[in-house]
């Protein structure tokens, strides 16, 4: 299965489409002259930009980021909230405006923004959307062989891999209780969390905002018992901040080698701009 066979530009293979996968062969697509490649992006799930953050069903899922702040285009912060405002894609959806202002759409939207902006490539054929995983890859030459999960393979000239979140699984510390039937080691699986009654106590290991999303899920089935949540760090998911605040430090023109250094100078700058600096606590 190689475009080259079909006479066009070089093959880019993109392991992944979620947003990463869908976003880089967006701009791949834009970008360059036509033909110049053949973009195929490698995902198993129906649709491209959803990825495991916005393919969630449940309409009580939403961005944690405001709409404002999630874009396609790099430079243009509007982008995904003009489109909001151009496709009416919440006007029946009332919770979706927060008390600050700030729009909170359910996370499905997004996904279908960023999938509108590929439909025109996929129609065209410029981007072509294998539904498939890649079981493995071998180099081969000056390029690679991908190996699918359902048998066929695909050579490719040039490789990204945007296969991010493992799917969910279980931590080791809890595979004592793997074979328990009433433990959803998915969070992701609404027919898991469905199964749990009303008055059912519901122990969640996490406080993250994956724990929001349950709690959340669980809330819009009319769930009315305890809830109890364990954390390592004993922090909760927090909620923002009433007024927006403007970013603060410069991250991007002096970049950082590795993650571990952006975190420390992310630290520093806290510790610097805003915990050291008595305007910032009493605004705290
Ligand atoms: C629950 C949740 C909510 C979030 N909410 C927000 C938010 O509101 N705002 C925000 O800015 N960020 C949010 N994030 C962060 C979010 O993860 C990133 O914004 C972004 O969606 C990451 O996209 P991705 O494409 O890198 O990864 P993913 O979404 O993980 O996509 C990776 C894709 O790769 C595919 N894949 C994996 N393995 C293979 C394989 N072997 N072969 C082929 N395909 C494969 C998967 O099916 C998946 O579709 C959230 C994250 C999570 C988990």
């Amino acid at each position: 299965m190689s475009a080259r066979d079909l006479g066009r530009g070089p093959v880019v293979a993109i392991i992944g489409g979620g947003f990463s996968g869908a976003a880089t062969a967006f701009h791949l697509a834009r970008l360059l002259p036509a033909g110049a490649a053949d973009i195929v992006v490698v995902e198993p799930r129906e649709g491209l930009g959803y990825g495991l953050a916005y393919s969630t069903a449940d309409p009580s899922h939403r961005i944690n980021v405001p709409a404002s702040r999630m874009t396609l285009i790099s430079g243009q912060d509007s982008h995904f909230a003009d489109w909001l405002e151009q496709t009416g894609a919440i006007l029946d959806d009332a919770e979706a405006i927060a008390a600050n202002g700030a729009l909170y759409p359910q996370r499905r939207v997004f996904g279908r923004y960023v999938e509108s902006y590929l439909q025109p490539f996929l129609f065209g054929k410029v981007i072509r959307h294998v539904r498939s995983a890649v079981a493995s890859v071998e180099l081969s030459g000056q390029g690679y062989i991908l190996i699918l999960a359902d048998g066929r393979t695909l050579a490719a000239d040039a490789l990204v891999i945007a296969a991010t979140h493992p799917p969910p699984a279980l931590p080791s510390a809890l595979r004592s209780v793997a074979a328990a039937a009433r433990l959803v080691a998915n969070p992701y699986d609404l027919g898991g969390l469905q199964a749990i009654g009303r008055d059912d106590q519901v122990l969640v290991v996490g406080t993250g905002l994956t724990s929001a999303d349950i709690i959340a899920t669980l809330d819009r089935n009319g769930h009315r018992s305890r809830i109890d949540a364990l954390s390592r760090h004993g922090y909760r998911s927090r909620s923002h901040a009433v007024l927006p605040g403007d970013p603060i430090g410069d991250f991007i023109s002096l970049p950082s080698r590795s993650a571990t250094v952006m975190l420390r100078r992310i630290r520093a700058t806290i510790l610097e701009r805003v915990l050291f600096n008595p305007v910032h606590i009493l605004r705290l």
